[in-house]
C-alpha cells in the first residue's frame, strides 16, 4: 500500500520564545523516537541520493534514515559516525539548507519540504548519549609517528581524530582552556550546549589524542620546536580575529567586535556573573552591525543578558544575509529589530566618550557583485540610530600570532595560508592546513571535511606513498 507522505517536515517542539529570552538554555527540544520515525518515513530512499553529495563528509543519509526508519537507532549513529565524529554538534548548526537538505528529491515536489536531515542526525546523536553504547571505532595498529594539530576547532579535532584512527599519536595544542573552537567560543549555549561540546571532544580524547590547553603555539611553544619534535603538523587554527569596519568612533566606550563579546559571555561564562568571575556591562539599546550567524548570535546573546532592546543592522536586505534562515527566525520571533538598507558611517559619542548612537546611509540595492548578491549604493540620505551598546559582527579575519612566527609559510592577499584545498599541503615539507585559516570564515562541517582530506593527505605523506614537496 503507498505511503501517504506528509509535505511538511515533522515540528520541532521549541522553548517559548518569550520564556527563553530569560535563559540560556537550548532553544530547539529535539525529537522524540516517535516524531523522528515519522519523519524518517518522509525519505524515499532515491537511489542518486544526491543529498549525500551535498553533504561536505559525505554521510551516507538516505542508509542512515533508514535505521531509523526501522527504529534501529544504534544502527543510524554507527552510519553517521563513519563519516562525521561530531554529529551532535552538525546537527545543531550546520546549514542545512544550503547543503544536504537543498539537494533532497522531495523538495523538487511543489509544496513539499525537505527531509529534516539534520534533525534526524541530531535525534540519534543524542539518542546515543542517552541510552546507547559510546562504541569507538576499530583504531589501527600504531605507526609509531607523531603529528601535532593547532587549534582544537572543528578542523584541527576532525584531523586529529581520523590520524588517531589510522594508528598515529596525535597531540592536539589549543591556545584556550577549552577544546572546541568557535563551538564553544562563538556559538552561545542557547544554540549548542556545552556539554555536547565536551561529550564529542571526550569522544575523541577516547580514540587516544591527547589535548594540551593554554599553549599558545608561536607564543608559549616555538613553532620550530614542534617542527622538530613532530613528523607532521595540521594548522587549523581559524580565523577568530576580529575585523571593524574602522568607521569614526569606533574607540568610544560601548563599541565592541562580536568575538569579544561573545567569547565574555560563552567561555569565560559571563551570563553566570557573579558565579563565574567575567563581568559583563549591557547598554539599554544595543545595536548589533551584520547579518551573518555570528550577528545573529550576539544579538540573541545582548538580549538574553539584559538588553530592553536589541537591533540588527545591515547594508543589505533580508535576501542577501548570509545568516542561516533558522537563525534569522528565531531572533524574529524573540523581538529583535532589523534596520536593512542601512550602513553605520560614524558612531556617536556623548562629552564622556560613551557611544550614543550610530549616523547610518541608507542604502538602496544596485547591480549584483561577484557573489550573486546585490551591491548597496548610498541613496545620499542618512538616519541616526539611537544605541548606547553597539557589537560590530562584520566578519572575521586571520588568527595571526601563530603565522606571524612561521615566515615561511606562504599566506594569500587576504593573510590566510595557501594550502592546497584537496589534501591541506602548505609551501613548507610536513605542514598542512585546513578551516578558516585557509577559506576564511566558512562553516563547522567545511572546516571538519577539510580535517578529514588533511588526515587522509598525512597518512599517505607519512607512509611515504606521496610527496607534493619533492
Ligand atoms: C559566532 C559564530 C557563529 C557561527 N555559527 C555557525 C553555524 O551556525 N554553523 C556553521 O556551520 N558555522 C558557524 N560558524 C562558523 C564556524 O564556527 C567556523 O567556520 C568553524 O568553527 C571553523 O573551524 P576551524 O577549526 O577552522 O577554526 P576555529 O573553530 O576558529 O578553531 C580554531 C582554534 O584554534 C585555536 N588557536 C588559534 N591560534 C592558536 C595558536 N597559535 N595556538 C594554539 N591554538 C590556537 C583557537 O583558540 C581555536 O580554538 C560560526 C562562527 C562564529 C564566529
Ligand atoms: S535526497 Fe532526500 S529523499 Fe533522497 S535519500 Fe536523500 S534525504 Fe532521502
Amino acid at each position: 500500500m503507498a505511503v501517504k507522505r506528509q509535505p511538511n517536515k515533522t515540528p520541532i517542539s521549541e522553548q517559548d520564545p518569550k520564556v527563553r529570552i530569560h535563559n540560556f538554555n537550548e532553544v530547539a527540544l529535539g525529537y522524540t523516537p516517535e516524531e523522528a520515525m515519522q519523519e524518517a518515513q518522509r525519505c524515499i530512499t532515491c537511489p542518486t541520493k544526491p543529498c549525500v553529495s551535498g553533504c561536505p563528509v559525505h554521510i551516507d543519509i538516505p542508509t542512515f534514515i533508514k535505521h531509523i526508519k526501522e527504529g534501529d537507532f544504534q544502527g543510524a549513529i554507527d552510519t553517521i559516525k563513519l563519516y562525521n565524529n561530531l554529529p551532535a554538534v552538525c546537527g545543531r548548526v550546520c546549514p542545512q539548507e544550503n547543503q544536504c537538505e537543498a539537494q533532497c528529491v522531495v523538495a523538487k515536489i511543489p509544496g513539499f519540504e525537505p527531509v529534516a536531515i539534520g534533525r534526524l542526525e541530531r535525534f540519534v546523536a543524542d539518542w546515543e548519549a542517552e541510552h546507547g553504547e559510546l562504541k569507538l571505532p576499530e583504531i589501527k595498529e600504531k605507526k609509531g609517528k607523531k603529528v601535532a594539530v593547532v587549534g582544537a576547532g572543528p578542523s584541527g579535532l576532525t584531523a586529529a581524530a581520523d590520524l588517531a584512527k589510522l594508528g598515529y599519536d596525535v597531540t592536539i595544542f589549543e591556545a584556550f582552556h577549552k577544546a572546541g573552537g568557535v563551538l564553544v567560543y562563538g556559538i552561545p549555549e542557547f544554540r549548542l550546549p556545552k556539554k555536547i561540546v565536551e561529550r564529542e571532544v571526550e569522544y575523541i580524547k577516547r580514540l587516544g589524542v591527547k589535548i594540551e590547553t593554554n599553549v599558545v603555539v608561536g607564543k608559549t611553544i616555538p613553532v620550530d620546536e614542534i617542527l622538530k619534535e613532530y613528523d607532521a603538523i595540521f594548522i587549523g587554527v581559524g580565523a577568530g580575529a576580529p575585523k571593524f569596519i574602522g568607521i569614526p568612533g569606533t574607540n568610544l566606550n560601548g563599541v565592541y567586535s562580536a568575538s569579544e563579546f561573545l567569547t565574555r559571555v560563552n567561555l569565560m561564562k559571563a551570563y553566570k556573573f557573579p558565579e563565574y568571575d567575567t563581568p559583563i556591562t549591557i547598554g539599554k539599546k544595543v545595536a548589533v552591525v551584520g547579518a551573518g550567524n555570528t550577528a545573529m548570535d550576539a544579538a540573541r546573546t545582548a538580549l538574553r543578558v539584559g538588553a530592553e532592546k536589541v537591533m540588527i543592522v545591515y547594508r543589505r536586505t533580508e535576501k542577501e544575509m548570509p545568516a542561516r534562515l533558522e537563525e534569522y527566525h528565531h531572533a524574529v520571533e524573540e523581538g529583535i529589530e532589523f534596520h536593512w538598507l542601512r550602513q553605520p558611517v560614524e558612531y556617536v559619542g556623548d562629552e564622556n566618550g560613551h557611544v550614543i548612537g550610530i549616523k547610518c546611509a541608507v542604502m538602496e540595492l544596485g547591480e549584483p557583485d561577484a557573489d550573486g548578491r546585490r551591491r548597496p549604493k548610498p541613496t545620499g540620505e542618512y538616519e541616526f540610530i539611537e544605541a548606547d551598546m553597539i557589537i560590530e559582527a562584520i566578519g572575521q579575519q586571520a588568527q595571526r600570532i601563530l603565522l606571524d612566527e612561521f615566515p615561511q609559510l606562504k599566506r594569500n592577499k587576504k593573510g590566510y595560508i595557501e594550502a592546497d584545498l584537496e589534501t591541506g599541503a602548505t609551501s613548507v615539507k610536513g605542514v598542512f592546513a585546513g578551516g578558516d585559516i585557509v577559506t576564511g570564515a566558512a562553516t563547522v562541517i567545511e572546516a571538519m571535511g577539510a580535517g578529514k582530506k588533511a588526515a587522509k593527505a598525512i597518512d599517505r605523506y607519512l607512509s611515504g606513498e606521496w610527496n607534493p614537496w619533492e
